[in-house]
């Protein structure tokens, strides 16, 4: 069944009359138009009983047909009071909405008022849960996109450690990868970025700037496009030139307790147990106080989603779920060393999306 439909009966079961969607990555999951309205108001209504319609900037309404939405759409202009445009054409279809889903964790304090104002203070519940737990499980087609996304994030590894020279500057490297995707037809990275050498790369959330390369460093990026709608994000750290014996000892730590989960994921595990299998590995190596964050994360039309792979989420991992595993050692103003793949839960196991060779790959440019 497809996803309108589900939520539908989600409503029916629920008595909920509708649904008004309204964060773009859950507007681009139900009807495959991906916008940034800005302040601008985008939003899908669904409804328990009648069709569901698409409301958007005008202007927009082209672009919402062109990207394959065979439903209705509301348009509304600058000029106009969006949240009234909404209302009368949610009358249209059902006279009167006693209990409307919205997104909590999307829908701000100005919109909830205009709601209550005009829906006569109807009953307000959340939706986000359901939207959750039905994005978290990806079916044939996402996985495929996802697979792709993936294949585009191992080419930009590929760009990097063809890139990496003594001298050249953490900007420049990301300059030349994201020139290359680009060239790949690829118009948006997931996030900025990240290219960290030497000490910079013991910052988990370091930020790319002009520090020049220099033989010996280990270099780390983390980076990932956006693909037909859908995220990838990879990390893999590269020597440039032949590393010291520290830095290859934490990255052998790293690569370890990166495959040890990896190779746990199957359903039925827990996202805490993979998160401490990892976690494990490293502590016994005596860097657990440097593994500062969670295993990793849900990824799909969000760069973070559900589930999130950390030590108290009991949360069991189901075939379709796709998430990060990415354990990193940060010591800091010594050495940072990360290991990031995107993988997917399958029927009995795991399939690895990301395929750059994890072995410390020692670069001589
Ligand atoms: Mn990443
Ligand atoms: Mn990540």
């Amino acid at each position: 069944m497809n996803k309108i439909g589900k939520l539908q009966d989600h409503l029916k079961e629920n008595s909920v009359d509708a649904a008004f969607i309204t964060n773009p990555d859950n507007v681009f999951y139900f009807t495959g138009f991906k916008s940034n309205p800005h302040e601008r108001l985008l939003g899908v209504m669904i409804f328990s009983g009648a069709e569901p319609f698409l409301i958007c900037p005008q202007m927009e309404i082209p672009d919402a047909e062109a990207a394959g939405w065979k439903g209705q759409v509301i348009g509304h202009t600058d000029t106009e009071n969006a949240m009234e445009i909404l209302f009368d054409a949610a009358q249209e279809k059902m006279a009167q909405i006693q209990t409307l889903a919205i997104e909590k964790t999307h829908m701000i304090v100005e919109r909830y008022d205009a709601i209550n104002e005009f829906f006569g203070t109807p009953k307000i519940v959340g939706i986000d849960e359901k939207v959750n737990a039905m994005r978290v499980i990806k079916d044939g087609s996402e996985l495929e996109i996802l697979r792709e996304a993936a294949a585009l994030a191992d080419y930009a590894i590929e760009v990097a450690a063809k890139t990496i020279r003594e001298g050249i500057t953490e900007i420049e490297v990301m300059t030349e990868i994201e020139l290359s995707l680009k060239r790949r037809g690829v118009t948006h990275m997931s996030f900025d970025t990240t290219v960290l050498t030497g000490d910079h790369a013991a910052s988990p959330h370091g930020k790319t700037g002009d520090r020049k390369l220099q033989k010996g460093d280990l270099v780390l990026f983390d980076l990932g496009v956006v693909h037909r709608g859908y995220c990838s994000d990879i990390t893999r750290t590269l020597a440039l030139g032949e590393p010291g014996e520290e830095q290859k000892k934490v990255y052998n730590i790293v690569l370890e307790a990166e495959m040890a989960a990896v190779n746990a994921v199957k359903p039925g595990v827990t996202a805490a147990e993979l998160d401490g299998i990892a976690r494990n590995v490293i502590t016994e190596a005596g860097y657990g106080e440097y593994f500062t964050h969670r295993l990793g994360h849900g990824l799909g039309i969000s760069v973070h989603e559900f589930p999130s792979l950390h030590g108290s989420n009991d949360m069991k991992m189901e075939a379709g779920m796709v998430f990060t595993i990415e354990p990193g050692i940060y010591v800091p103003g010594k050495v940072g060393v990360r290991i990031e793949d995107d993988l997917a839960v399958t029927e009995d196991g795991v399939e690895i999306l990301t395929k750059y060779p994890k072995e410390l790959q020692i670069i001589n440019n």
